[in-house]
């Protein structure tokens, strides 16, 4: 029986991995990677202290301080179900089963997919979700990034040094997302924007070769050799459903990142809070293990 399971080690769960440890709390982390969205992120330059940092440093720098507490960490296993039992927590993964006295989950969001034809088709042959990965693979090629956000934004930048055109298809009027990252898109020289646009099928043989696209209405059909799907992001909170979530699947918590299951605490992404960022998700996962070393300080766990 642990006294504290972190689900996640993105910047929510290695923060609060890092704040459990110097508590001395008996934990485990569970996750599927390390470092999350942080580490698929281009440049960043918004977290405090560092002017610019990649996502990947950032991730690698996150790491290497949990690392220092030799926090046990069970990497490569995925969470599928959440339970509550008594006062007792079920985590049941791919692998395993664990219990614990509290849980804090920090799981994050996921992109979500377009739902057209030739999507699953073509994943990996050309379609993919992360610009940070597999930009480089389309070295002097043309490109599509599907979405008008920071997301979408940020993977048009890194492939703006990479590829030969870049397609930005925004189904809005204009673009999105923070103004500094949207003047360096619109003013590179090799973007094309093409707003009130939607992809309608991605086409291909072996690898992808094409887009359709439908923009104010009219069909069109644009030869390319890469995707990047950036239209939005989903929650990770599936494997959970005894803890009230919002319309969009977010965990709700209140001020201190408890859900409406006592003992079951949640940071980051994955919550309702209003803000995504790095640095907000680091301070939640502060909070949400403060607040659990108090809950089983209150429940005489230890
Ligand atoms: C392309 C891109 C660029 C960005 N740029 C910036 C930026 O410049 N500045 C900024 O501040 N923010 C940026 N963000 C947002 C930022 O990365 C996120 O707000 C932040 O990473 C959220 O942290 P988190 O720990 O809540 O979740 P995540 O980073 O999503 O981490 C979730 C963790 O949970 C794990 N996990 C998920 N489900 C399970 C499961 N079922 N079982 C086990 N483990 C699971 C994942 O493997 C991961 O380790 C960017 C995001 C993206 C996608």
């Amino acid at each position: 029986m642990y006294d504290l399971i972190i689900i996640g080690a993105g910047p929510a769960g290695i923060t609060a991995s890092v704040y459990a440890a110097r508590k001395r709390i008996n934990l485990l982390v569970i996750t599927n990677d390390i470092g999350g969205q942080a580490a698929l992120s281009g440049d960043i330059e918004n977290y405090t202290g560092y002017q610019f940092i990649s996502g990947p440093e950032l991730a690698q720098k996150f790491e290497e301080h949990m690392r220092q507490y030799k926090i046990p960490v069970k990497e490569n296993e995925e969470v599928v179900e959440v339970k509550k039992q008594g006062e007792k927590i079920l985590v049941k993964t791919n692998k395993e089963e664990y219990e614990a006295r509290s849980v804090i989950i920090a799981s994050g969001k996921r992109s979500r997919e377009l739902g057209v034809p030739g999507e699953k088709e073509f994943k990996n042959k050309g379609l993919t979700y992360c610009a940070t990965c597999d930009g480089p693979l389309f070295s002097g090629k043309d490109v599509a990034v599907i979405g008008g956000g920071n997301s979408a934004l940020d993977a048009a930048l890194q492939l703006i040094k990479i590829a030969k055109r870049v397609y930005v298809i925004n189904n809005t009027s204009g673009l999105g997302g923070d103004a500094i990252m949207r003047s360096k898109v619109e003013e590179a020289e090799n973007v094309t924007i093409l707003n009130n646009s939607k992809v309608t099928a991605i086409l291909g043989e072996k690898m992808v070769k094409a887009i359709k696209i439908n923009k104010d209405g009219q069909d069109e059909t644009l030869s390319l050799e890469g995707v990047f799907v950036e239209a939005g992001l989903i929650p990770n909170s599936d494997f959970v459903k005894d803890v009230e979530r919002n319309v969009w699947g977010e965990i709700k918590i209140d001020s201190r990142n408890q859900t409406s299951n006592a003992g079951i605490f949640a940071a980051g992404d994955v919550t309702h809070i209003s803000e995504k960022q790095i640095i907000i998700a680091a301070g939640e996962g502060s909070k949400a293990c403060l607040s659990a070393f108090k809950y089983l300080a209150r429940h005489n766990f230890r």
